[in-house]
């Protein structure tokens, strides 16, 4: 006799708590479209609940708790209720150490499901922080799910995210806890759940045998239809919760015999869920009148949707440069943030595009570490080895045009490099404001300084300048 099984996923919905404007690709041309909600998401949640008893599992990918003013603001804590409310049965992370390990651990603590990582030690004892799976049993189903958190905390992220503690990728442990699942715990089913990126993850499928499912996070893939590698069913769910993975899966034996995959798009047609929604009312109403207020008009729909170049970001690196007096800015390519449509902008888009608010960093480059550091770049972001990237998007640039062949190898892809449209001079200092040290790494350039201010006030202050702003691509990197 066949059992069914409900798999639903979220990722990277980065503390969205409430609707927002979305990208969604339409033929020729890019569309905006309210989505998302915890509200939405909680119906979804409980309908699949009602169609299966007793049959459904629920899983987070991490990058759950950071990238709101609701998110930074209470270091993570707001969202605890919401979050057990959802009723998920685990979590891995990414983002959640921002507010150090001793908060994200509290919050752990708090939450009623585990946060697991097969990947994620302590640095003086070399034990694991956190469980490396869980087994969960549904409809007489036996469940091994084994968390792999982002590999990317302790190298490439600011070094708050990461103390006393050290990432691996998870690839050589996987295996063994696979063989110990099946052959002690007897479980039916192996299900990862992963914050390495869909790149990383289908190469990890293709050489760890014996996953049945996979759910992938970080990259922000929307995989409309679920891909098979090596056996694995492998799927992701955009990001901002503007999306719900569900997989149905009809087990026989041991066995999937059947299955069907569906990213469900989290938009007006679903009904907010009443106690949710009144949860998030909650939550948002002492930051109402402050995130509400409009601080300025964009003439261009703002988005970070596109690798080599994106308009939240050129209006970010517009207000920075400015506030700097620079030609020449840099941010980091992150990836989440959601869209801002034509139109007036609040205090809330602000947030969204930089939840970290830096303050606004100068600093010296030669023309040859300009060219080093873009070529670094460049590797982590488009390696032909997937575990060797470790980028965002590409670094976001302004004032400068970079011509690239993606497809070479380390340290050949500049084709051509200018500033301020002259060709780049290897031997001139350049002047330039940045963001992060994601923006520009520690180890490049001189006469580092940070000013006073910081990125949301420099976004606001550009904003009564320029009334309303544009923020067009420069081509500032382009594929050639
Ligand atoms: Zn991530």
């Amino acid at each position: 006799m066949s059992q069914q099984l409900c798999i639903l996923q979220i990722n990277d919905t980065h503390a969205y708590l409430e609707p927002h404007q979305e990208l969604f690709w339409e033929g020729d041309q890019a569309v905006y479209r309210e989505a998302g909600g915890y509200a939405r998401i909680a119906t979804l949640f409980s309908q699949a609940r009602a169609e299966h008893p007793d049959a459904v599992i629920a899983l987070d990918n991490g990058d759950t708790i950071h990238g709101t003013y609701a998110g930074v603001h209470s270091r993570g804590e707001a969202f605890i209720e919401p979050l057990n409310a959802l009723g998920l049965d685990g979590m891995t992370a990414h983002w959640e150490f921002a507010y150090g390990p001793a908060q994200f651990g509290k919050i752990v603590q708090a939450l009623h499901y585990p946060m697991l990582a097969i990947n994620c030690y302590d640095k003086d004892s070399d034990e694991l922080v956190f469980p490396p799976y869980r087994i969960l049993e549904r409809a007489g189903i036996r469940i091994g799910v084994i968390g792999i958190a982002a590999t990317i905390i302790d190298k490439t992220m600011p070094p708050h995210f990461s103390t006393g503690l050290r990432f691996t990728l998870g690839r050589d442990e996987l295996p063994g806890h696979i063989r110990h699942l099946r052959e002690t715990e007897k479980v039916d089913l192996i299900v990862v759940l992963s914050h390495l990126g869909f790149p990383q993850e289908v190469k990890l499928a293709e050489q760890v045998d014996g996953i049945d499912v996979l759910l992938s996070g970080h990259t922000h893939n929307r995989v409309y239809d679920a891909k098979v590698i090596n056996g694995a069913i492998i799927m992701q769910s955009g990001c901002h919760g503007s999306f719900v993975g569900r997989l149905d899966l009809e087990i026989e034996a041991g066995r999937i015999r059947e299955w069907r995959h569906r990213l469900l798009v989290v938009d007006q047609s679903i009904p907010a869920d009443p106690a949710m929604q009144q949860m998030i009312d909650d939550i948002m109403a002492p930051h109402r009148a402050m995130l509400e207020r409009v601080v300025g008009h964009t003439a261009t729909a703002l988005n970070r949707n596109t690798v080599l170049e994106a308009t939240m970001d050129n209006l970010l690196l517009q207000a920075i440069a400015e506030a700097a007096g620079t030609k020449i800015a840099f941010s980091n390519g992150w990836r989440y943030g959601a869209p801002v449509i034509p139109g007036p902008m609040t205090m809330n888009d602000l947030w969204n595009i930089v939840p970290t608010n830096p303050p606004i960093s100068v600093v010296e480059l030669s023309g040859r570490e300009l060219w080093d550091m873009m070529e670094e770049n460049l590797e982590r972001t488009f390696a032909c080895d997937p575990y060797q990237q470790m980028g965002g998007y590409v670094k976001r640039c302004l004032g400068v045009n970079i011509y690239i062949k993606v497809e070479n190898k380390p340290g050949l892809r500049i084709q051509r490099f200018f500033v301020d449209g002259e060709l780049l001079d290897p031997e001139r200092s350049y002047t330039c404001a940045f963001i992060t040290e994601q923006g520009v790494p520690a180890k490049y350039g001189s006469n580092r300084r940070h000013l006073e201010i910081h990125a949301i006030e420099a976004l606001e202050r550009y904003l009564a300048r320029h009334d309303p702003a544009n923020a067009n691509l420069h081509g500032s990197v382009v594929a050639v």
